[in-house]
């Protein structure tokens, strides 16, 4: 088997699970056609993980096209690792029906992860009182539900330190995964902190910043040292850490590109000349003002 067809690596969650290190993004990936397209390149480039989201509106299409695909790749349900996300318009008294929605959605029997999308409500401000309540009781319903065996592994997304510490005080179970935004300009120090002291597994999204860090000048200069893609050495960056990606593309030949990140290493200076990028910049929504 060639490098760009070997399954990816794992990393191990909380729940004694393997999960891969590295996922399809599915963000802004809509339209029947264009889902099958782009599991079909994904499970032949070796990924095994998809990334929906109530809100990203293919939760259905992605169920389709794995029904659809998996026996192509002589690959069961059991093979694959699906994550979906809990909408903010379903934060509190919804979530039990919005996860339940979820799962009709996909057309499965279980989700292997799902995440808790943004720590607000739709509809309440960023400051209203009613969040932390909220939250709290759409933890607890997606501990029933995983306590029934529907969701393997629960976890957050957009939690700041301070979302992660009043979680981590009043669950019974623990998040298995926290799902941020992560890149050369972001490194999240404090959340990856909170995260190793909680065994809870820190994963990346937006690692190429929506597109926008595949320009840089640091960045396509530590790409033309090691003569790879600047996807590849932002990718590479993050798993060499041991952390999860999650890249976003619809192009069969960058699906494959975004795949081939764990044939080498990048040496402790190219290391550091990409985390020597940080400044605290985001490409994606803040959730720092959310009380
Ligand atoms: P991203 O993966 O950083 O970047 C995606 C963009 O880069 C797309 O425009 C894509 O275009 C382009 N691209 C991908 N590979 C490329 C390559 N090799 N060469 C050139 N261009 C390339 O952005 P993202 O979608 O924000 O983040 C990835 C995933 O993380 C999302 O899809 C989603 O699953 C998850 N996410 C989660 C949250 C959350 O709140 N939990 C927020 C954001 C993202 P093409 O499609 O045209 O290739």
């Amino acid at each position: 088997m060639s490098s760009s067809t070997s399954t990816a690596p794992t990393v191990p969650l909380n729940t004694g699970v393997q999960m891969p290190l590295l996922g399809l993004g599915m963000y802004k990936l809509c339209g029947g056609e264009a889902v099958l397209q782009a599991v079909d390149a994904s499970l032949a480039a070796g990924y095994r993980a998809f990334d929906s989201a109530a809100v990203y509106g293919n939760e259905a299409e992605l169920g389709r096209a794995l029904k659809e695909l998996l026996p192509k790749y002589g690959l069961t349900r059991e093979d694959v690792f699906i994550t979906s996300k809990l909408g903010p318009n379903d934060q509190g008294e919804g979530a039990t029906k919005g996860a339940l929605h979820s799962l009709s959605n996909l057309g499965m029997d279980y989700i292997d992860l799902y995440l808790i999308h943004w720590p607000g409500t739709r509809g309440l401000d960023v400051t209203d009182q009613r969040n932390p309540g909220n939250r709290a009781q759409s933890w607890v319903a997606l501990e029933e539900l995983h306590a029934q065996g529907k969701l393997k592994a629960i976890g957050v997304s957009n939690y700041t330190p301070a979302h992660m510490r009043e979680l981590m005080d009043s669950c019974k179970v623990r998040p298995a995964v926290l799902q941020v935004e992560f890149h050369p300009l972001e490194r999240q120090a404090e959340l990856r902190n909170v995260c190793r002291e909680s065994g809870v597994c820190f994963q990346a999204y937006s690692s190429l910043g929506r597109g926008e860090l595949l320009t840089d000048p640091q960045v396509v200069q530590v790409a033309e040292n090691c003569k790879r893609t600047p996807a590849q050495v932002l990718l590479r960056w993050a798993v060499q850490q041991g952390v999860p990606v999650l890249p976003k593309s619809s192009n069969p030949e960058r699906i494959r590109e975004n795949a081939r990140i764990f044939d080498f290493t990048l040496s402790d200076s190219d290391m550091g000349k990409l985390s020597a990028l940080e400044r605290g910049h985001r490409f994606c929504w803040d959730p720092s003002q959310v009380v």
